[in-house]
C-alpha cells in the first residue's frame, strides 16, 4: 500500500480480504484463538507469529494499528485503550524507575498528570522544557538517565506549534528517542517521522475515531531509531526472561519495539482495545481525510471571524498570518493545522462562561476533535488540577476558552458564536 496517497490510505489500508471473505473489516469479537494440537499453541507463547488471546492481540485491532501506520509511514504499530495508555506504554516500553525523559511542558492536561505524578511515584523523572527553549537550553536538561524526548506536535490546547526537527536534533546528538504525540493534526496534516521524530502516539479517541463514540490509542514506530547503538536500552537489546531469554531487537528487527509493548506491556497492564472499538475506529479512520479537510476550512473561517470581533480579547488558531506559529505551522503542515480555535472574551472568566452557556449549536463538553463542534474551559475542567503557574506553563490563561470546529456548516457555527457574543 506504501505508494498510495493517504486519502486512499484511509479508505483501504489494514484489511484485504481473499477471495469470498467479508469486504468490510470484520470484527473478531473472541477472546481466545483456537488450536488443534498444544504443540501448535506453545509456538505462540515462544513469539511466533498468530493469535492466542485477545489481551496480547486480536485480528481486528492489528488491522487498524495497520492502518494508522500506513498512515503515519511507520514500520509497526498497536493500538491500546486510550491516548493515555497509548503514551505511557511509548515511555514505559523503554524506561523503569530511576529513569529520566524529557517533555516539553505545553501538552494535554492529563497526559502532565500522567508524567507530573502518576509516572514520579513509580520513579521515573521528568524536566518540562519550554517548547521554544534554545537548542542549548534543550541540551541542559539532559541527564545521564535520560531515556526519552517528548512533545506534542500541536499542542491541547494551547496550540504551540512544536519544532520537530529541533528536538530530533538534540535528541538524537543525546542518543534517545524523540516521542511525537501527533494527535491534533493527525497524519493527514502532519507526518512526523519525515521530520525525524522516532515514534508517535495517538489518541484516536479524537479526529481519527471522529464521532466522540469510542476511547482509543495507539503507538507508531518509525523503525528508524537504532536501540543498540549505547547501553540506555536493556529492555530492548538484552534477553527477556519471561520470554525465554527474547532479544526484541534481534528476534524482530524493526519490529522490535513494538512487539515488546504487545508481549510485555499489553500482556501485564492490559489496557487493550476491544474488537468493536477497533472496528468503530476503522469506520471513523475511512473518512479522516476528507472531515480534517473540512474541519481546517471550518476552523480558519471560524479564527478570522473571531479576529474581526471586537468583543474577542485574542484568538489563537496557527493558520492566522498574526499567530506567531503561523510560519513554523506552514512548515511542518502545510495544508492545514486542525480543527481547534482557542481565544479569550473581553472579560475574563465571567464573559466567557456567559458566552458558553449561551451557545445553541456548539455543546460544552469534555472532548475535542468531535465531528460536532463543541467547546470547553480548561482551567476549570481538563487543567482544573494544575496551579496557576502550571497552567501558565502548559499554555492555559485561564481566560482561554477551547472552541472545536465541527464539519456542519461554517455558516451555522459562526451564528451561534455571534449570538453568544451578542449576549454578553
Ligand atoms: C485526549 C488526548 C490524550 C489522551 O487521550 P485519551 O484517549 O483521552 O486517553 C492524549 N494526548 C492528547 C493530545 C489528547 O488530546
Amino acid at each position: 500500500m506504501a505508494n498510495y496517497k493517504l486519502d486512499t490510505l484511509c479508505v483501504q489500508a489494514g484489511y484485504k480480504p481473499k477471495s469470498g471473505e467479508p469486504r468490510v473489516l470484520p470484527i473478531c469479537q473472541s477472546t481466545t484463538f483456537k488450536y488443534d494440537t498444544s504443540a501448535d499453541m506453545a509456538k505462540l507463547f515462544d513469539l511466533e507469529p498468530g493469535y492466542m488471546y485477545t489481551r496480547l492481540a486480536n485480528p481486528t485491532s492489528d488491522a487498524v494499528a495497520a492502518k494508522i501506520t500506513a498512515l503515519e509511514g511507520g514500520v509497526a504499530g498497536v493500538l491500546t485503550s486510550s491516548g493515555q495508555a497509548a503514551n505511557f506504554f511509548a515511555l514505559i516500553n523503554i524506561m523503569g524507575a530511576g529513569d529520566h525523559f524529557i517533555s516539553a511542558a505545553t501538552i494535554y492536561g492529563g497526559t502532565f498528570n500522567l508524567f507530573n505524578v502518576t509516572m514520579r511515584k513509580i520513579g521515573i523523572d521528568v524536566t518540562f522544557v519550554d517548547p521554544n527553549c534554545s537548542e542549548e537550553e534543550l541540551q541542559a536538561a539532559f541527564k545521564p538517565n535520560t531515556k526519552a524526548v517528548f512533545g506534542e506536535t500541536i499542542a491541547n490546547p494551547s496550540l504551540d506549534i512544536f519544532d520537530i526537527e529541533k528536538f530530533a536534533k538534540v535528541a538524537h546528538e543525546n542518543g534517545v528517542p524523540l516521542i511525537i504525540d501527533n494527535t491534533f493534526p493527525t497524519p493527514i496534516n502532519c507526518r512526523p517521522f519525515e521530520f525525524g521524530a522516532d515514534i508517535v502516539t495517538h489518541s484516536t479517541t479524537k479526529y481519527m475515531e471522529g464521532h466522540a463514540s469510542t476511547i482509543g490509542g495507539c503507538v507508531v514506530d518509525s523503525g528508524n531509531f537504532d536501540w543498540e547503538q549505547n547501553d540506555k536500552f536493556p529492555g530492548l537489546t538484552t534477553p527477556d526472561e519471561s520470554y525465554h531469554g527474547a532479544v526484541y531487537t534481534k528476534d524482530f528487527g524493526k519490529a522490535g519495539y513494538v512487539t515488546k509493548i504487545v508481549a510485555q506491556l499489553l500482556r501485564d497492564y492490559g489496557s487493550t482495545p476491544s474488537p468493536q472499538n477497533a472496528f468503530y475506529l476503522n469506520v471513523g479512520l475511512e473518512t479522516l481525510a476528507l472531515r480534517m479537510e473540512r474541519h481546517c476550512a471550518n476552523a480558519q473561517k471560524v479564527a478570522e471571524y473571531l479576529e474581526s470581533n471586537d468583543k474577542i480579547a485574542w484568538v489563537n488558531y496557527p493558520g492566522l498570518p498574526s499567530n506567531k506559529y503561523y510560519e513554523r505551522a506552514k512548515k511542518y503542515m502545510p495544508n492545514g493545522t486542525c480543527g481547534v480555535v482557542s481565544f479569550g472574551v473581553k472579560g475574563g472568566r465571567d464573559a466567557a462562561e456567559k458566552f458558553m452557556n449561551s451557545l445553541e449549536l456548539a455543546a460544552i463538553v469534555t472532548h475535542v476533535a468531535d465531528a460536532r463542534t463543541c467547546v470547553l474551559h480548561p482551567a476549570s475542567s481538563t487543567h482544573r488540577q494544575l496551579s496557576d503557574k502550571e497552567l501558565v506553563e502548559c499554555g492555559v490563561s485561564p481566560d482561554l476558552v477551547r472552541f472545536s470546529v465541527g464539519i456542519e456548516n461554517v455558516d451555522d457555527i459562526i451564528a451561534d458564536i455571534q449570538q453568544a457574543l451578542d449576549k454578553i
